[in-house]
Formats: structure tokens, C-alpha cells, sequence
């Protein structure tokens, strides 16, 4: 059953902004995804407006507006504290990159803006103002149906612009949808044109896939038998039969975290950390994003909590560091494991405030030098790492009298050829 539209769906705010440009002579319709998850009965993340004012008669309607694409008719109309997209109705122009349109034209009609549209879902308008529906596309029936049907020709939807087979794998998953099967039977032989999207948008629309979806292996199932994952990331589509199955579990398994989510894909590839690293790089991750997954990718394998003495555990915590147990131990429970009691002794040994780096112990590089009389050096830094290895053998170690008792028995071992 398809919700309703009237009676309260459209926020106050939105309904203002197109009771605006009506007032000022135009047209305005909600538009795209925020219509599909209104009928579906889910949470709009922003909302899309198509109108037929030009982008110049929406800047000049509105008094605070930011020209976000004005070249492809966008216009950001800042209204009560919220960002609304305001977009000329266009058609699409000739494709001869297979990524953007040459030109962008602008038309009369709401119907020839639906058109242009990636999936039928996504090709539903409505007019708040009239209560009227436009649907030519047949979007209500595959909403009703779940089902994930390209607009028109989907080869020749796929050969504009290289995303969409990305973009209908992602919706698979964060819908629960299914490919209609001639829209699925497309990609394989549009993947030409989708090698040559940008890495950023494709970046974006993993992130989508990962963040937004209760059960995101339905995405990437569908990318790796229609061949999409071999172009993204062919060391993930090498996986066999039994691996790819339990990465798949743990994929759904694990939090709705995007980095953790990666990381997750990557555990059974078994690639060396170096590998993960420069496929993030390749598909322009952030630093801080790269560095996560990498790690947690690499300190992903869970130890059992009875293999472990309580010096072993607390090297463990210091290999995965402080602020990453969480996100391993829910790897490790995404995979099924009963981590409870690994968790347990973990926390327990946090509590106790135990160091895990050099810059934890109670004393510094400064007392070193002092105490053993020498210059800044090397040797410092490898007296303090020696001192961190007794502690962690034994954390009562960890004061500043008993440590710096220690300092000369450290200086000779470490300075010992
Ligand atoms: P989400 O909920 O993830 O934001 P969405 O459907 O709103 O999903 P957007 O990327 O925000 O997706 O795009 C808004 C609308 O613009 C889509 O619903 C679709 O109608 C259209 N659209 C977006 N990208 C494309 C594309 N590459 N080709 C054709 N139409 C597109
Ligand atoms: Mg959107």
C-alpha cells in the first residue's frame, strides 16, 4: 500500500516555497526521490522542487538564494532554516561523454522533465498545491511492485550516463527493490560507459549504497553479477563462492557504518593494507575515511578471548588502538562470533587506564634525556617503547618512580649492538 500525499505529507515549509512561485506566475512540483520515499512511507532527506520558472526568475522570487548549478537550471532557495533545491524543468541534452549532458535545455512541460529521469520511481511528480499526481512512467505500479525500472531504453539511458547502473544496483539495496530484468540485462554491455564516470561519483553513490541501507549486499549482489564490481573493484568480484557468501552476511550484519561497511568488504579479500589504501585512493576517499578502513580491514580478525594471556590482550589493544575495539569487536560479531567475553576482559583492562602508546606512560622523552644525561635521539624514543613493553607485561610498572628506576637497565638494552 502506497501512502498518501495530502493531508500533512508535505512539510508546511515546502508548501510555502511552491505557493510562492505560483504566486509569482509559475509552476512548482515535489519532485524525485522525496516523492518515491513519501509514497513509500519513508524519511525525506531533502527535498527536490521542479518549476517552471527560469533559474534567473527563481533568484529574483526568493530574496536568499545560492545559484548551486545554475548551468543545468539549479537554483538552492534558503527558506526558514532549510536548504530546497529549486530546479528548472530541462530536458537532456546529446551525451557524448557518457558522463554530463553537453547542454542542458529547458522545457515547458513536467512530462518531458520526468523523462529525462534515471529510474520510473524517481520519475513521479506532485503538484501540492493541485493534489495532481504526474506519473507517466508508470511509477506508482513499480513502487507498489518494487521494482527498479530505467525510464525509457534502459541501453540507451546507459550509455548517457555511465552511473545509473550504478545508481539501480544502489537502489536495489536501499529499497529492497528488485531489477526489472531488461534494465538488468542493460549493464552488462553499457559497462564501458560506467568505466568512465568520474571516481568521485561513484564514491558517492558507494557511500549511498552503504550508509542508507538495512540490507546493503542486495546492491552489491546485483554489482557483482552484472559485472559492475569487477570495473569498481575487481579484487572484491574475485572473491569465491564461499567468501563472497560471508562477506555478504557480514556486510548486513555489521552497523550502519559507512567505513566499517567497506572495511567489512575488504576482510576476505585478504589484501595487504598497502592494496586497500591505494583502492581508497583510487576511488578518492578522504584521508580520514582511508585511514579507518584501512584499519580496521587489516586488525579485523577477532582472537579468541581464551587464547589470550592478559599481556597478549593488552597487545592487542594496542595494535587496534583505543577508539577502534568497538569497531572490531562489532566486525567480529557481524561474523557471527561470541565476542561477549573478549569484550569484557577489553573493557575491564581500558577501565584500568592501562598505556598503549609511549605517550601514555607517566613519563615523557624529557625525563629520559634528563635522567640518562644525553641529547634528543633515537635512542629515546626506543628507551620508551622498551618501557611500554614492560608495562604492558606488567601495567603495576606504570609509575613514574618505578619506571624511572628502570631507565638505565632500558638505555643498555636498547643501545646494546
Ligand atoms: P536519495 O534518496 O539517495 O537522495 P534520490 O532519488 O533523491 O535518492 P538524487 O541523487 O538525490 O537521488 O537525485 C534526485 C533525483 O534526480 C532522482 O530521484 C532522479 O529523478 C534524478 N536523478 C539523479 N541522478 C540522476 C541520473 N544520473 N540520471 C537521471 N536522473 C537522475
Ligand atoms: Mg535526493
Amino acid at each position: 500500500m502506497l501512502h498518501r500525499l495530502r493531508d500533512g505529507a508535505i512539510p508546511r515549509e515546502v508548501l510555502a516555497v511552491c505557493r510562492r512561485l505560483e504566486e509569482a506566475g509559475h509552476r512548482a512540483w515535489v519532485v524525485g526521490g522525496c516523492i518515491r520515499d513519501l509514497l513509500m512511507g519513508r524519511a525525506v532527506n531533502d527535498w527536490d522542487l521542479a518549476t517552471s520558472a527560469l533559474p534567473g526568475e527563481v533568484q529574483r522570487t526568493f530574496s536568499r538564494t545560492i545559484p548551486t548549478g545554475i548551468e543545468h537550471g539549479t537554483v538552492t532557495v534558503l527558506w526558514k532554516g532549510e536548504a530546497y533545491e529549486v530546479t528548472t524543468l530541462r530536458g537532456e541534452g546529446e551525451y557524448t561523454d557518457g558522463r554530463r549532458p553537453d547542454s542542458v535545455e529547458f522545457v515547458h512541460r513536467i512530462e518531458d522533465d520526468l523523462e529525462r529521469r534515471d529510474f520510473t520511481v524517481n520519475a513521479i511528480a506532485y503538484d501540492p498545491l493541485t493534489d495532481e499526481l504526474v506519473d507517466p512512467w508508470g511509477g506508482l505500479p513499480d513502487l507498489e511492485a518494487k521494482v527498479i525500472r530505467a525510464v525509457r531504453d534502459p541501453k540507451l539511458r546507459f550509455g548517457e550516463d555511465g552511473l545509473r547502473v550504478l545508481r539501480a544496483a544502489r537502489f536495489c539495496g536501499t529499497l529492497g527493490f528488485a531489477l526489472e530484468p531488461e534494465t538488468e540485462a542493460a549493464i552488462p554491455g553499457s559497462l564501458e560507459t560506467f568505466r568512465k564516470v568520474s571516481p568521485e561519483r561513484v564514491h558517492e553513490e558507494w557511500k549511498k549504497a552503504l550508509k542508507k541501507s538495512d540490507a546493503p549486499s542486495a546492491a552489491f549482489e546485483v554489482m557483482r553479477r552484472t559485472g559492475i564490481l569487477d570495473v569498481t573493484c575487481p579484487d572484491m568480484a574475485a572473491l569465491d563462492g564461499d567468501a563472497w557468501a560471508r562477506t555478504m552476511a557480514r556486510l548486513d550484519a555489521a552497523p550502519a557504518d559507512v567505513e566499517l561497511r567497506l572495511a567489512a568488504l575488504w576482510v576476505d579479500v585478504h589484501a595487504a593494507p598497502a592494496r586497500v589504501d591505494a583502492w581508497l585512493r583510487e576511488i578518492r576517499a578522504s584521508n580520514q575515511e582511508r585511514k579507518r578502513v584501512v584499519h580496521l580491514a587489516s586488525h579485523a580478525a577477532v582472537p579468541s578471548a581464551d587464547a589470550l594471556d592478559a599481556p597478549q590482550l593488552r597487545r592487542w589493544l594496542r595494535d587496534v588502538g583505543r577508539e577502534h575495539v568497538n569497531d572490531v569487536l562489532a566486525l567480529g560479531r557481524a561474523d557471527g562470533l561470541d565476542v561477549d567475553a573478549l569484550a569484557a576482559r577489553a573493557e575491564e583492562e581500558l577501565a584500568a587506564g592501562v598505556p598503549l602508546l609511549p605517550k601514555e606512560l607517566p613519563i615523557g622523552g624529557g625525563d629520559v634525556m634528563k635522567a640518562l644525561d644525553v641529547e634528543p635521539s633515537r635512542a629515546v624514543g626506543d628507551v620508551l617503547e622498551h618501557l611500554l613493553e614492560r608495562v604492558l607485561d606488567d601495567p603495576s610498572l606504570a609509575e613514574r618512580e618505578r619506571l624511572l628506576a628502570l631507565l638505565p637497565e632500558a638505555y643498555r638494552q636498547v643501545t646494546q649492538p
